[in-house]
């Protein structure tokens, strides 16, 4: 490891690297192994209102700077993605648990918004508009929001807080992250060192490594922040945005939330490939994933057929240390989950659906399970399950398969197999939910393209133009060029 990336266990907080003031400590454990990767004095609210208070001085000064000197920085940025790639898939590796496949998707996804981040300053672009005033011109400018408040989970860290970064810098804004705690290297210091050595000057990018229980509502109340960029769990999402709408400082907030996605495979439908893309789309990064399949929908007609090359498949599907060639299945972030998700098989079977495969628990490591004969009204059709299991649910018809793939309170991803691709778009077309995938799995991201929930997913988009609009302002000046003539 290169000297400039061995200390992280400092923070960039308001422009210096040290260590926060807390009182405790967080142990980053590599999920697999379960050794400590290292130990990371945690910040507090002083910390925390000194690295915004930072952000709000700086951030005018980098506004200024001309649209080609931000993009030239994301570019640096690109670069040092290439040249510390080993590093950065290391730390994925390590820290998150990812499979190799897993983190070199993560590293391509954060570098690729990277780089679309850097087109986005010369893309932000102003209106003039008529007006029925005589004499008045009406202009519209897009500004920087100012401060960024970003809080990012630990399944795709890197990615994830990077979606909210890059675009927000590029724009002209100063941004806070505040990391998930299983994982404040790759959702945070790590890209914080890349934006350093590219030149970010001081103070502009701070990461303030702390617990959501503690310092999560003093980073969501503060009044620095225009807005606060949220990507985690559902209920805590609520919770953020009732802060944001009904605080003391009211604030724009965006909100990407669980997913509960459904997979849909109609009576036409290519079963070999709808069963390689339901693979892959339900057991990469072992099923952590907001767009995850969460539940399979197949035509009865199919059913018996899809289940068991499906069941054939993943019986295949190697698990255990994430760092070894060709493992598809790695650990379960942290024990809380891992227990959550033995609830979910035990509840499973209680409520009656079929075991057509499981598999021993070998420490944090929970090989693919896969249940039929599911109900909508089980508990795995109808929670986020976050990890390695699924169950299949059979459908009457088409108007059925819809019916059931909506039945649920997320919007975020989903996908349909059909053969025939006009059905497929127009039952696409019937799904409620912010992204649907025609002939692939649920799972996909593209820097170009919005991203985003409907329902209790969340709210806004990310990516492209919708992060141009996310992370920046409307500001209508009129200027009226002639003596108005007012009414008294
Ligand atoms: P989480 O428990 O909601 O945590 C997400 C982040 O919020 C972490 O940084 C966490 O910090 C912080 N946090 C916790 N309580 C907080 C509070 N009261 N105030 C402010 N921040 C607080 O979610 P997770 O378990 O990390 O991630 C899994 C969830 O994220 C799943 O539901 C998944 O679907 C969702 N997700 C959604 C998307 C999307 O794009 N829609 C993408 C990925 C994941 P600590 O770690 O310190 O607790």
């Amino acid at each position: 490891m290169s000297e400039r990336y061995k200390d992280l266990h400092l923070q960039p907080l308001a422009g210096e690297w040290r260590q926060g003031s807390g009182e405790r400590e967080v142990t980053v454990i590599d999920p697999y192994q379960q050794t400590e990767l290292l130990k990371i004095t945690l910040a507090n609210r002083e910390d925390l209102d000194a690295a915004y208070q930072r952000a709000q001085a700086v951030q005018p000064e980098w506004a200024a700077k001309p649209p080609a000197e931000r993009a030239a920085l994301m570019h640096r940025v690109v670069a040092l993605f290439d040249e510390r790639k080993d590093e950065i898939i290391d730390w994925l590796v390590r820290e998150s648990g990812s499979t190799r496949v897993k983190a070199n998707i993560e590293w391509g996804a954060a570098r690729a918004i990277t780089l679309e981040a850097a087109s986005m300053p010369s893309r932000v672009h102003g209106m003039t508009l008529t007006s029925d005033i005589p004499g008045k011109e009406n202009r519209v400018y897009r500004k920087p929001l100012g401060v960024v408040g970003v809080i990012s989970p630990w399944n795709f860290p890197l990615h994830l807080s990077q979606r909210s970064i890059a675009p927000a810098i590029a724009l002209g804004n100063a941004v806070v992250v505040k990391p998930a705690s299983d994982t404040p290297v790759t959702g945070g210091l790590l890209l914080a060192r890349l934006f350093d050595e590219a030149g970010l000057p001081n103070g502009v990018l701070s990461v303030v490594v702390g617990s959501g229980s503690e310092i999560g509502d003093a980073f969501v109340e503060h009044a620095v922040p225009s807005l606060i960029s949220f990507t985690g769990s559902t209920p805590v999402g609520r919770r953020i945005g009732g802060i944001c709408s009904g605080g003391e400082h009211i604030k724009q907030v965006a909100l990407e939330l669980g997913g509960n996605s459904p997979f849909v495979v109609l009576d036409d439908a290519d079963v070999d490939q709808a069963v390689n893309a339901s693979l892959a789309g339900k057991f990469l990064h072992q099923g952590q994933i907001c767009m995850a399949i969460n539940r399979i929908i197949v035509h009865e007609r199919l059913y018996d057929d899809f289940v068991s090359r499906f069941v054939e498949r993943a019986k295949t599907l190697k698990y255990g240390d994430p760092a070894a060639e060709g493992i598809v299945i790695g650990p379960i972030i942290n024990a809380k989950q891992r227990e959550g998700l033995e609830a979910k098989i035990a509840k499973a079977r209680e409520e009656g659906a079929t075991v057509l495969l499981d598999g021993e628990i070998q420490g944090q490591v929970v090989p693919p399970h896969v249940f039929g004969d599911v109900t909508p009204a089980m508990d795995i059709s109808r929670e986020e399950i976050f990890g390695p299991l699924v169950g299949i649910q059979k459908a009457r018809d088409e108007a059925h398969a819809l019916e059931l793939a909506n039945d649920t309170q997320y919007g975020l991803s989903s996908a349909v197999f059909s053969g025939d691709l006009d059905r497929g778009l127009r039952f696409a077309q019937g799904i409620r939910a912010g992204m649907v995938h025609v002939n692939d799995m649920p799972v996909n991201d593209e820097p170009n393209v919005p991203f985003g929930g409907e329902k209790n997913s969340g709210l806004g988009r990310f990516n492209g133009e919708w992060a141009i609009e996310e992370f920046t302002t409307d500001q209508w000046i009129s200027v009226q060029h002639q003596a108005r003539q007012y009414p008294f």
